[in-house]
């Protein structure tokens, strides 16, 4: 058994980051590294209404515990996929939490807003392609079930936040050179530049800023985090992550990590500091343009989640409106 070594300290360590630490070191240590994000940062502070993207998962849920914990006045929203057997598990999880600490949690779901979850989307539109199973053709257009689903989720949580002054989301330093990496490799330097522990190029008042206070934090370190602080919530994996871009591309950064360890810091590092350049630059060509479907802020006439809701709503023989038609409703 390996023992702490944060000033002689000589508990049994739990975790090893750069040294040894026991459970009551660690957490100071990653406590304090995401209260210097936030500070340095600007991410957060107490005049600020903040709502927390949960998903019921360990980094959400740690990003809520802590600005909860330092900010007070935190709101959770949660986005309902409709993905049978995890989403329903992990808001178990993320209700029980908020009523704990008596945190207000609003949920919006894709069948109350757009008039099918995600599961039945992809059951109706599922057309083996190329003998891969899990795309789904949409229009003439085959896409994996994480596009669909990730802009529609960001579309909510967009919607869903309106009113508050930031968002902010469990992304972590493994995410975040996993979405760097993701936009090298497709030659997206556009998208590239809205990342950051500050989301987006442009102000928009329709657009509410998005900010990552662990975005310098470990996938390994936040998991240690929410375990040892018993969060009581499962650590599983949505079923259709497997077959993402996202996770062929986080195995090969694990790998790299494995055989050069700092390649994920090297990465986000390296990144930041072209950061400001790739902001300049994409700020001038970026559009302030809204979609003439939602209203949303969107780069062409029609946003990628209204192309979205109308195809597969049209596949569903469901009638056919932009999204702005249930957000817009109340
Ligand atoms: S992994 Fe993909 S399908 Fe699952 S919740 Fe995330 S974006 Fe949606
Ligand atoms: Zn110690
Ligand atoms: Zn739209």
């Amino acid at each position: 058994m390996v023992n702490c070594r944060s000033r002689n300290c000589g508990e049994n360590a739990v975790i090893s980051v750069r040294q040894p630490l026991c459970k009551g070191h660690f957490i100071s240590y990653f406590e304090s590294r995401v209260a210097a994000t936030i500070k340095k940062y600007k991410l957060a502070d107490k005049k600020d209404k903040i709502i927390v993207a949960c998903s019921g998962g360990k980094d959400s849920t740690t990003v809520l515990y802590l600005l909860n914990k330092w900010f007070g006045n935190v709101t959770a929203l949660a986005i309902d996929e409709g993905i049978p057997g995890y989403r329903n598990v992990t808001l178990e999880d993320l209700r029980s939490f908020c009523s704990r600490g008596r945190i207000p949690l609003k949920v919006l779901s894709y069948k109350e807003t757009f008039g099918f979850s995600l599961h039945e989307a992809l059951r109706h539109t599922s057309t083996a392609v190329d003998g891969a199973q899990s795309k789904q053709r949409l229009g003439k257009v085959t896409v994996l079930p994480c596009n669909i689903c990730g802009t529609l989720r960001r579309y909510l949580l967009n919607a869903g936040a309106r009113g508050f002054t930031k968002i902010a989301t469990g992304h972590n330093l493994d995410d975040e050179a996993q979405s760097i990496m993701m936009n090298f490799f497709k030659v997206n330097l556009g998208l590239a530049a809205r990342l950051g522990p500050v989301t987006g190029v442009i102000e928009d008042s329709r657009f509410v800023p998005r900010v990552k206070p662990l975005y310098f934090c470990y996938e390994k370190e936040v998991a240690t985090y929410a375990f040892l602080q018993n969060f009581g919530i499962r650590f599983n994996e949505c079923p259709h992550a497997r077959i993402s871009f996202r996770a062929a591309v986080r195995d090969f950064i694990n790998d790299l990590e494995q055989h050069k360890p700092g390649t994920k810091q090297n990465i986000v590092s390296n990144f930041l500091g072209m950061l400001p350049k790739l902001k300049r630059k994409y700020a001038k060509t970026a559009s302030m343009k809204h979609c003439s479907g939602c209203g949303e802020p969107a780069s062409n006439e029609l946003c990628k989640a209204c192309i979205y809701i109308n195809s597969l709503r049209e596949s569903l023989k469901l009638k056919e409106v932009g999204a702005a038609a249930v957000i817009n409703s109340d």
